[in-house]
């Protein structure tokens, strides 16, 4: 179920993800950007684990996100620091203080995600970014809790088409960010933005078992 128990442990399977991708993604993100998305996502994430065992026990899943959020906000910089934070910012709030979240709150959460990363940085989809996972992500998931399907098929949903949304921005020119300098030298390379997004949300269904 998606709990609190779920938000930890989504929280450290994405710290683990992100250490093993921090080279894949500073490979990306040297192609296409100026190197440092791996470096930025694994260092966020290392800071969240500590702030994390300052948690009460008591703990709801929107504290465990609200507390991804103000950390990735005061540790990571660049673009993605701020979206991310936003993201997991306006997911916490959607959470509320339910102890846990049922398909429509689960969806409702990763809605307002998306919608917070679209509000900071004015993305749209096809701009090659982050917003190229979650759009197609939050679609699946949507289109996932109206079959009637369970928390976890919903995060597999999400996960998969988040994965295949940022394979699709490999042929794409960029319009937002650093690699829109590129114009069409962007071609060819997939989004960094969009890959970690699909490693979190791989690991967002890891952690729901
Ligand atoms: P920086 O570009 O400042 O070095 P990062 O390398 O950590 O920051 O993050 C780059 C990623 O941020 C890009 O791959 C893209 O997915 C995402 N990104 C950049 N600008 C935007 C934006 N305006 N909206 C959504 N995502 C964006
Ligand atoms: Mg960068
Ligand atoms: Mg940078």
């Amino acid at each position: 179920s998606v709990d609190a128990a779920w938000a930890r442990a989504w929280i450290v399977t994405a710290a683990e993800v992100l250490a093993e991708n921090r080279v894949a993604l500073i490979t990306l993100d040297r192609e296409i950007g100026d190197g440092d998305h791996g470096e930025n996502m694994d260092r966020g994430f290392q800071a969240v684990l500590e702030h994390l065992d300052g948690l009460a026990d008591d703990a709801t899943p929107g504290d465990v996100l609200k507390v991804v959020a103000t950390t990735l906000i005061s540790t990571v910089g660049g673009a993605a620091g701020p979206l991310y934070g936003t993201a997991f910012l306006k997911a916490a709030l959607a959470a509320g203080s339910a102890t846990e979240l049922d398909g429509p709150a689960l969806v409702a959460a990763l809605t307002a995600a998306r919608d917070g990363i679209v509000l900071r940085g004015k993305a749209e989809p096809g701009d090659k970014t982050m917003i190229d996972a979650w759009t197609p992500a939050v679609d699946a998931a949507t289109a996932a809790v109206a079959a009637g399907a369970g928390v976890h098929e919903i995060l597999q949903a999400a996960a998969s088409a988040a994965e295949a949304g940022a394979a699709a921005t490999e042929p794409l020119v960029a319009r937002k960010g650093r690699a829109s300098y590129l114009g069409d030298r962007a071609i060819g390379h997939r989004d960094p933005g969009a890959q970690s997004s699909a490693l979190l949300l791989r690991a967002a269904e890891a952690a729901a078992g």
